[in-house]
């Protein structure tokens, strides 16, 4: 079945969500989500949502902490955005009813996260994507012109002319079909499931970086994937996310012998930055040769449980105590830094094909994302990509791409066809935490050959199903998350090189883009 509408937005997280807000007026909106439409990075949101709207707080000292926290790579331009714009389009969600927790003057009570130098977080409970999702579905809903098709897979960009006119896409029954428009949004968020150890929901495996790559569209910076420290580490309990925001309540990591030991590794401590706690813990729990917990018991227990109901109510259900026991936590790969470069508009290097939130790469986080950025960077490049798709089509205004051509792909063969697993196993192993290059170059080869092997399969249009697309998205941004780690011969934000452990600006203070292209 093909339908036709002004506009197609693949997801509806808060990226897709916000810009379809900003669209409905416009024109007809098609979103394609893939699941339930509230299946997303989103509804799973915890600690909240950066903005500078305290007393205490600037736009200006929020851009200098998401700069401190990209580590070098930040595009001030992308941060001066997202810091200046972001008070406005986060009041605005309080008009339109979001229910975020407020202080005892009733003004939206702000949490304090890692590498924040103010307390800036807007939260609701321990909950806050959910609650965006809910607000931002209430009001595009309401527009009229909006039509969903939901458990409905994008599977390719259409290009005809040159650019982009739409999605192919599989619908429910497993049919095929089309979706055109003017433009299009990829707003498809991450692909946390690459990694065997993951905090993201089974949905994020990085499509819209595989369908813009097959379209041909710049990707960059995949190197740069953020691993957060705290998620639960029990036997047969799901890895499930403990937010930045407990320790940003007080809550300490400790070893097997109740030291607090982030001290020893940072002046900031438990709040330093989430790359330096994932690798510390990963060095302590090696130094002691036992596991690493986070400790609340040293905090008001009815603070805690008031807090944090959605996360000791899972803790619990893993037999764990929030507010008394230690609860064993490890690092888990959590967000994508890079992905489909654009500008400050969305757009893409194809031209009518847009992207927003964390599958797009505006170079808002640099090496490594400040903690809550990322719900802000959704809604407002979500608004802006939104406005701009209204407008005449035109090309995206990007800076050139550095070290392209890496891989042609010419001299690699297809490799033996590699399981989901064994890609997910080989990317925690190889490139996670700590990276080097005979593991790193293993790895891309290995890699590189299943993406060959899958070239050769589309090219002969082998019928692929869910499943088969899941597993081609994995490998194409598993091989482009190696390949990109391998190349960057330094360590900076979330990319750790333990043969390069230092930071290299002379030869690295650049973003890496178009490592492994199809052309
Ligand atoms: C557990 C957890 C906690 C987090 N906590 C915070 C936090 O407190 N603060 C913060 O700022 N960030 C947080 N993050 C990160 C943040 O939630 C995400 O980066 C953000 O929500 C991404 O929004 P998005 O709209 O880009 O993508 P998502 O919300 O992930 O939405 C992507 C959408 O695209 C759909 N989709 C994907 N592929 C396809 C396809 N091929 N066809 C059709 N549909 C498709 C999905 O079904 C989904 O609807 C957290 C992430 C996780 C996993």
């Amino acid at each position: 079945m093909d339908v036709r509408g002004d506009f197609i937005i693949v997801g509806s997280g808060i990226a897709g969500l916000r810009a379809a807000v900003e669209l409905a007026p416009a024109g007809d909106i098609i979103v394609i989500t893939k699941a339930d439409p509230s299946e997303s990075n989103t509804e799973y949101a915890q600690g909240g949502i950066a903005a500078a709207i305290a007393a205490d707080d600037s736009a200006a000292l929020h851009a200098a902490d998401t700069i401190t926290a990209g580590d070098g790579l930040c595009d001030e331009q992308a941060v001066r955005v997202l810091a200046d714009e972001g008070p406005r389009y986060t009041l605005e969600l309080l008009e339109w009813g979001a229910r975020f927790d407020r202080d005892d003057r009733g003004r939206p009570a702000l949490a304090s996260e890692g590498a924040h130098s103010v307390r800036r977080v807007l939260h609701a409970s321990d909950a806050t994507g959910r609650e965006i999702g809910r607000v931002l579905w209430e009001r595009a809903s309401s527009a009229t012109r909006i039509r969903v098709l939901k458990n409905t897979l994008a599977i390719g960009v259409v290009i005809e002319d040159g650019k982009c006119a739409g999605v192919r896409f599989i619908d429910e029954s497993g049919a095929s079909g089309h979706a055109f428009g003017h433009t299009t949004l990829l707003a498809t968020g991450g692909g946390g499931q690459v990694f065997r150890e993951t905090t993201n929901p089974t949905i994020a495996t990085g499509d819209g970086v595989a369908l813009a790559y097959r379209a041909g569209a710049r990707i960059a910076d995949m190197e740069f994937v953020q691993f957060h420290p705290t998620v639960l580490n029990a036997d047969n309990s799901p890895r499930f996310l403990l937010s930045e925001a407990l320790r940003g309540e007080g809550a300490r990591l400790v070893n097997a012998s109740g030291k607090a030991f982030m001290l020893d590794y940072h002046p900031m401590a438990d709040l330093a930055p989430r790359d330096v706690v994932a690798r510390s813990i990963i060095r302590e729990a090696s130094r002691t040769e036992g596991p690493v917990f986070l400790s609340l018991r040293h905090l008001d227990v009815e603070q805690v449980r008031r807090r944090f109901p959605m996360i000791a109510a899972t803790v619990a259900r893993a037999g764990f105590d929030l507010a008394h026991d230690p609860i064993p936590v490890g690092p888990a790969a959590h967000y994508f830094m890079g992905g489909v470069e654009t500008d400050l508009e969305g757009r893409t290097s194809v031209c009518g094909l847009f992207a927003a939130g964390e599958v797009a790469c505006t170079r808002v986080h640099g090496a490594n994302r400040l903690a809550s950025n990322s719900l802000l960077e959704g809604l407002v490049f979500g608004a802006r990509a939104g406005r701009a798709m209204t407008g005449p089509l035109r090309d995206a205004d990007l800076p050139p791409p550095v070290l392209g051509d890496a891989a042609s792909g010419a001299s690699i063969r297809p490799g033996r066809m590699m399981s989901e697993g064994e890609i997910r196993d080989l990317m925690w192993t190889s490139v996670g935490l700590f990276r080097e290059r005979r593991s790193l170059q293993d790895a891309a080869d290995r890699l590189q050959e299943q993406q060959a092997a899958l070239d050769g399969n589309l090219a002969r249009d082998a019928p692929l199903d869910h499943k088969g697309w899941r597993r081609s998205s994995m490998v194409t941004v598993a091989a482009l998350t190696a390949t990109a780690a391998l190349r960057r011969e330094e360590s900076r934000g979330g990319h750790f090189r333990t043969d390069f452990p230092a930071r290299d600006d002379l030869n690295w203070k650049i973003h890496i883009s178009d490592v492994m292209h199809p052309r």
